[in-house]
């Protein structure tokens, strides 16, 4: 719970309910030299703002305390394309995304079809995108909200229901991205727009997958995400509709290579159409140290560099995504 909120928190809830730290109330937080402070909107505002984004930079956090709100039922699930309309998909996508009600959360995933029994066998083991969902509204809503998403095509398959949301949360448990064993390679990016060449871009660079444990991940944010100005905490481009991801699992170290290449040539082609930044909990170990500054662009991390200054100049608290004391943004 502390590294996910520490980072700011993506879920099935963000684009209704917000980040994880838009839900964040009061931190307790033991600092390099030994003190317990607490940090909220009225006390230490300041370590407030930069433990909403900045990890674990400032200090060990022992209690956190968050606003919850009851969510018991969900009408969640996949929908799922063939591989090859995977630009279709996402041109619809962007349409989709302009009016999406801030019940929904929502996310495009280019994958490997598992050999689920509700999928046609044509599938099994073939590329596909899923369309997942999570509608958390009012029951009666969901219908004519998620309408547009289960007519677009139609999918070969519709995999949405009522569940609990803890049974969405646990819904992609078991997948090499999420088991242990598996060597990963990850890229992340903020698009600020969707336009065509950047889908023709990730259509190429899906149609290159160097095996079935290659995924393209494209989540729309906004919502409630974009009430919060962008400064108001140190999580960066609250004003970006969408979060890019290459990820790739292999377990053979032999496969290592032609995965990392695969993830780190997506992130390179789609870099022109990011703004640069990223969501810092997903920067991987491979990725240069600069790409912390990159994360949380220069006015931020000036910021996060003077906190760290007061709050832990001798860097003790370093194995974590690093925000230096002597960074300099210019
Ligand atoms: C494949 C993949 C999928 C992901 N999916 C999501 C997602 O859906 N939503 C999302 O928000 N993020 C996601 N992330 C990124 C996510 O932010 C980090 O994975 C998350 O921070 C991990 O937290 P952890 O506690 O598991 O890991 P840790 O590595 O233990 O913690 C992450 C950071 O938090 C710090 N930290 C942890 N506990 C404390 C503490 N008590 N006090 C101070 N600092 C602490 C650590 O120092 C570290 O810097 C994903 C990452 C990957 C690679």
């Amino acid at each position: 719970m502390a590294g996910v909120t520490l980072g700011g928190g993506l879920g099935w809830l963000m684009r209704r309910r917000g980040l994880t730290v838009d839900n964040l109330l009061s931190v307790d937080v033991v600092t390099a030299d030994g003190r317990l402070l607490t940090a909220s909107e009225h006390e230490n505002p300041e370590l407030f703002w930069g433990l909403r984004g900045g990890g674990g930079n400032f200090g060990i956090v022992t209690e956190l305390e968050l606003r919850l709100h009851p969510v018991d039922q969900v009408v969640a699930g996949l929908l799922i394309h063939p591989g090859d309309r995977l630009a279709d998909v996402l041109a619809f996508y962007r349409e989709f995304a302009a009016t999406e009600p801030d019940s929904i959360t929502s996310t495009v995933i280019f994958l490997t079809a598992p050999p689920m029994p509700e999928l046609p066998e044509s599938l099994h083991g073939a590329p596909a995108v899923a369309i997942g969902v999570c509608f958390s509204g009012p029951p009666e809503e969901a219908d004519d909200a998620l309408r547009p998403l289960r007519e677009f095509g139609p999918p070969a398959a519709d995999m949405i229901a009522p569940m609990p949301y803890l049974a969405l949360q646990s819904m992609f448990d078991g997948m090499p991205a999420g088991d242990y064993g598996y060597h990963q390679s990850i890229r992340t990016g903020y698009l600020p727009e969707l336009g065509d060449e950047a889908i023709a871009t990730l259509t190429r660079h899906a149609d290159a997958a160097v095996s079935p444990q290659c995924l393209i991940e494209l989540i729309h944010l906004e919502g409630a995400i974009g009430h919060v100005a962008e400064g108001g905490t140190a999580f960066p481009s609250r004003d970006a509709r969408f979060f890019c991801m290459f990820q790739s699992t292999w377990n053979d170290p032999g496969n290592a290579a032609s995965h990392t290449g695969w993830t780190r040539d997506g992130w390179d082609a789609i870099r022109p159409f990011s703004d640069g930044r990223t969501h810092p909990g997903f920067l991987d170990a491979d990725e240069p140290a600069s790409r912390v500054a990159d994360a949380y662009g220069e006015q931020k991390m000036a910021r996060l560099a003077a906190l760290k200054r007061e709050l832990d100049p001798t860097n003790l608290f370093h194995l974590n995504k690093n925000i230096h004391p002597q960074t300099t943004t210019d």
